[in-house]
Order: structure tokens, then sequence, then C-alpha cells
């Protein structure tokens, strides 16, 4: 397990919450395709049941969300899967 540090605000530097969020139901936007085109999207319907979690940093003092990043499902680690492995020139 990662040792999380008490993370001070980004603003006023007061120690902050650590929060988790959960998301199942995600509703496409009036434009889900393309902006400034409203389309329906039929396959999926009104809703789209997926889960989301979504970790903040939140400042007593401020009040506000100092920081926030999505726990899961953790896009980044696909990204390092498929990331470009960098051009060799090789001769044909
Ligand atoms: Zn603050």
């Amino acid at each position: 397990m990662e040792n999380r540090k008490m993370v001070p605000c980004n603003k006023c530097g007061h120690k902050t919450v650590l929060a988790i969020g959960y998301l199942s139901e995600l509703s496409p936007d009036q434009e889900p395709y393309q902006s400034d085109v409203v389309e329906p999207c039929d396959s999926v319907g009104e809703t789209i049941y997926e889960e989301v979690s979504v970790g903040i940093h939140y400042c007593e003092q401020c009040q506000k969300i100092s920081d926030i990043w999505i726990e899961s499902p953790q896009i980044n680690e696909e990204l390092e899967e498929t990331e470009p492995q960098p051009i060799t020139k090789e001769g044909t």
C-alpha cells in the first residue's frame, strides 16, 4: 500500500480531508457526440450505468475542493500498456 501523507490545501495550506465519492449513473449530454450538435444516442439510452469513483482533498478552511482525481476506473494503467514505443529507425 502506498503511504498517504497529509496533503495541504493548495490555496491556504490547511490540512485537507481525503474523501471518496461514487457515481453509478451518468447521463449523456444533450450534445453527446459533437458539441453544438444535438442528436439522440439510442444505443445507451438515457443513463449510462458505469461505476466511477472520485477522490477529493477537501479543505475545511476554504470549504472547497483542493484537489480531485479519478480513483477508478484507472484509465492511466491502460494508457501505460498501450504507450507507443519509441520509433526506431531500421533499414527495410
Ligand atoms: Zn484551504
